[in-house]
């Protein structure tokens, strides 16, 4: 049902979040930079790990979170920074979402982290299977929302299909629903079109998840980022670890968010190599259909999944991920797009099945 309810943070909130009173921590207190720190039972000598990591961080990640907002043009009070993008979906759950009574809606197939947040809270997670060509289906939506449902989960460009859904469509979901509509941008920053982040003034209900894990190649650091209405942010931040991201995490963070030329050439790295693997793959025998992708994989449909799958790995070491089982990705491989030598590598690799 696309229901008239305004939206408002604090209806849709947990009770006891919403009462919650969150813990205060010595750098909370005092903000400053200057002066004796003897508040925080940090040992004054030093670190055993070198590097001035002996005082607690900035629990806001300040700096940090100046520099995301300069690169994508948001305001550091709609920003709030996790370990992963896992860390916001996580709390989104344990904000919104009282455990054996309300709802959440994934659209798969989809990220799998969605369902597994859910299930750790207790939440029911209704489906509604995207179309055969990977669009979402709104009415069924609409129709799948009850008055308990408080997150609808959207990724775009989608894992693991590659596609980016339909901008037109997620905004009627903004403007239908009555709760959060979480758009999950991992991947935006391979694809053809903006996401939402321009949008964010225009609907309070949207959280927009973007990582530093893929684009960025920071995957071993663990920083995720969502962006949403400061009213949102604020939920999070309170309810939140309150050292979430530690100090190493926020300086490597920090000096490698000045390395955008890195990012940016990467990402054209990455365009042109997918471009090379569509047309290798496309012409392979063992190859039915790859599917168009605005991320940094391909999604692959082939004669033989399974034994493809393991053939690679046994005879050339190459792994990619089975999505076979997947809903509606029926005889379907996920390839990461590689450097030139490593997509070159799989497609030899891939001449040869069957042929030896
Ligand atoms: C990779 C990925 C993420 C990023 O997860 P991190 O926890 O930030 O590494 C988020 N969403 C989707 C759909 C992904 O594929």
């Amino acid at each position: 049902m696309a229901t008239d309810v305004e939206f408002s943070v604090k209806r849709l909130l947990r009770e006891n979040i919403r009462e919650i009173k969150p813990y205060s921590s010595a750098r909370d207190e005092y903000t400053g930079t200057e002066g004796i720190f003897l508040d925080a039972n940090e040992n004054a000598y030093g670190s055993a790990a070198g590097h001035g990591l002996h005082r607690y961080p900035d629990p806001l990640q300040r700096k940090l979170k100046e520099k995301i907002g300069e690169i994508k043009g948001a305001n550091p009070t709609n920003i709030f920074v996790g370990n992963g993008s896992d860390e916001p979906i996580d709390l989104l759950f344990r904000a919104f979402c009282e455990p054996g009574k309300d709802t959440v809606i994934t659209l798969p197939p989809t990220y799998g982290m969605y369902r597994v947040c859910a299930d750790i809270n207790g939440t029911a997670v209704k489906t509604v299977a995207l179309t055969e060509s990977y669009d979402i289906d709104v009415e069924s939506i609409f129709e799948a929302v009850d008055e308990n449902t408080k997150l609808i989960f959207v990724c775009s460009p989608n894992n693991p299909t590659g596609n980016l859904i339909d901008k037109d469509d997620i905004i009627e979901l903004l403007t239908g629903f009555h709760g959060i509509v979480v758009v999950d941008e991992a991947y935006i920053d391979f694809a053809q079109e903006d996401g939402f982040l321009g949008m964010l003034d225009q609907y309070s209900n949207l959280v927009i998840l973007q990582t530093f894990s893929k684009a960025w190649g920071m995957a071993a650091l663990r920083v995720g980022m969502a962006f949403a209405s400061e009213e949102i942010i604020n939920v999070l931040n309170k309810i939140k670890y309150p050292y979430n991201i530690n100090e190493a995490t926020q300086r490597i963070a920090l000096r490698a968010l000045k390395n955008i030329d890195f990012m940016k050439e990467s990402v054209n790295s990455i365009i042109d190599e997918r471009a090379w693997l569509k047309g290798a793959l496309g012409a392979l025998s063992c190859v039915e259909y790859i599917y168009p992708s605005d991320a940094n994989f391909l999604l692959v449909k082939v004669t033989d999944p399974v034994a493809i799958y393991n053939y690679l790995i046994d005879e050339h070491k190459v792994i990619v991920r089975d999505r076979s089982k997947v809903t509606l990705c029926d005889g379907c491989l996920r390839i990461t797009v590689g450097t030139e030598s490593e997509n070159q590598e799989l497609i030899n690799g891939l001449r040869e099945w069957k042929v030896s």
